[in-house]
């Protein structure tokens, strides 16, 4: 068939088997034209398919030669309707992995259940004996939890007071005001329920119970912070609240896995167009600001970057350079940099629909949206007949 984009929102419900695997290709290209690191051996990477994950899982398998596992929650294609990206992506990956020679297992579910922990720490002991590297990357609207079976779901949302700021409406290129209503307390139990640390702390404390975790194992999962006009949308907000409670179990987890050499970090990272990010209001307003200064300065990173910059400059050089006393990894710094900030904040004053398209980029934006689900990539026919059935080897 031909696959088209179909967009509802902020999210589009079609996606290219090509154009995705063109996507991968591109990442590997990139990690492999870096200086070679000497990284982890087997990871395991929860939440593998789209976005920080599974730029973390080319970083290690493509920068350091590791064997890998990928955990996460897609959709095969069926008739009509094409597979989701992450499905497409981790099929891609799969393949250029065997070409490599690279163990490589993709497990398609719920990391949030028992099942599939259960299944994960199986294959980990089936294949790889253990692992020396766990990233946890997984970002969800829900989770059901595994041992009561209330079912949470995490919601956007400011705390204490309605916040008003702009938006972009990054279709149509419309800036506009929004209003968000502040969250109940029941909301603000729900999304650190969905996104705060419980299902990492549960994962790293069964695969130690399992021995399925070197002696000195590492584990990251990824955190936010961004600037002042977003913390009542994002950092002191419900999802902020849920960061503070993984950025705590960074540190439980340090005290469980350091007496035997380990070490467990959070990494706070850039902001980037991914479906996540693209879901929250305000911010893809000002990650169009961001992109279009950090390019002018010649500092923009996009996923691969940034996880290249993790592996080889933080979590595997001689020093690990950038880590404060909690844990934190800083690689959102050229984000934050003074001049970049001072820079975005002067164009957020300014910005409005008839100045979208210069004063920020949009273009940008638009481009890695639908590059998300492999439209837009150059040298793919999107003209061809394309099957979207497309099967993901090693899947176990
Ligand atoms: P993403 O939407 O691109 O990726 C989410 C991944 O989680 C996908 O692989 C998906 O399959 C998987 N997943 C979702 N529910 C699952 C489930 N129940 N079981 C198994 N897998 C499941 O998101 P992202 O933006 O890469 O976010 C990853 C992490 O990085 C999050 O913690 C996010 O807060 C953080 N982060 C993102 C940004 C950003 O700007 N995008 C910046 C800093 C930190």
């Amino acid at each position: 068939m031909i696959i088209q984009p179909k967009t509802r929102g902020f999210i589009c419900t079609t996606a290219h088997p090509a154009g995705c695997a063109k996507q991968i290709e591109k990442q590997i290209e990139f990690v492999k034209a870096q200086k070679k690191f000497k990284g982890p051996t087997n990871v395991l990477v929860i939440g593998s398919s789209t976005g920080y994950g599974l730029a973390s899982r080319i970083a290690a398998a493509f920068g350091a030669g590791a064997n890998t596992i990928g955990v996460f929650f897609d959709r095969a294609a069926e008739g009509q309707r094409t597979a989701t990206a992450g499905w497409y992506n981790s099929a891609a990956f799969e393949q250029q992995a065997a070409q490599q020679g690279l163990k490589s297992f993709s497990i398609v579910g719920d990391a949030f259940s028992e099942h599939i922990k259960a299944k994960t720490i199986d294959l980990i002991k089936a294949e790889l004996g253990t692992v020396d590297l766990v990233i946890y990357s997984v970002a969800s609207p829900r989770r059901t939890h595994p041992v009561t079976g209330e079912t949470f779901s995490s919601v956007i949302k400011p705390i204490g007071a309605a916040y008003t700021n702009k938006t972009l409406n990054f279709h149509s290129g419309e800036v506009s005001l929004t209003s968000i209503e502040p969250a109940i307390d029941e909301e603000v139990r729900q999304t650190i329920a969905v996104m705060g640390g419980e299902d990492w702390g549960m994962w790293m404390q069964e695969l130690s119970a399992a021995g399925a975790l070197t002696k000195d194992a590492t584990t990251v999962a990824y955190s936010y912070i961004g600037p002042e006009i977003t913390h009542p949308i994002y950092r002191d907000g419900t999802i902020g609240k849920a960061k503070n409670d993984l950025e705590q179990t960074a540190i439980k987890l340090n005290n469980l896995l350091q007496p035997t050499g380990g070490r467990a970090f959070v990494s706070v990272n850039k902001a980037l167009v991914t479906q996540s990010s693209s879901a929250i209001p305000v911010v893809p307003l000002y990650i169009s600001a961001l992109y279009k200064v950090m390019k002018e300065k010649g500092l923009h990173e996009n996923c691969i970057e940034q996880m290249y910059r993790l592996f080889s400059e933080h979590l595997y050089s001689e020093d690990v350079a950038g880590v404060d006393g909690s844990c934190l990894i800083r690689i959102d710094d050229w984000e934050m940099r003074e001049d970049v900030q001072t820079e975005v904040m002067k164009r957020w004053e300014e910005l409005n629909t008839d100045n979208a398209s210069t004063l920020s980029d949009l273009a940008g934006y638009r481009q890695d949206f639908f590059q998300l689900f492999g439209f837009h990539m150059d040298g793919v026919d999107y003209e061809a007949d394309t099957e979207p059935e497309v099967d993901i080897l090693n899947r176990v």
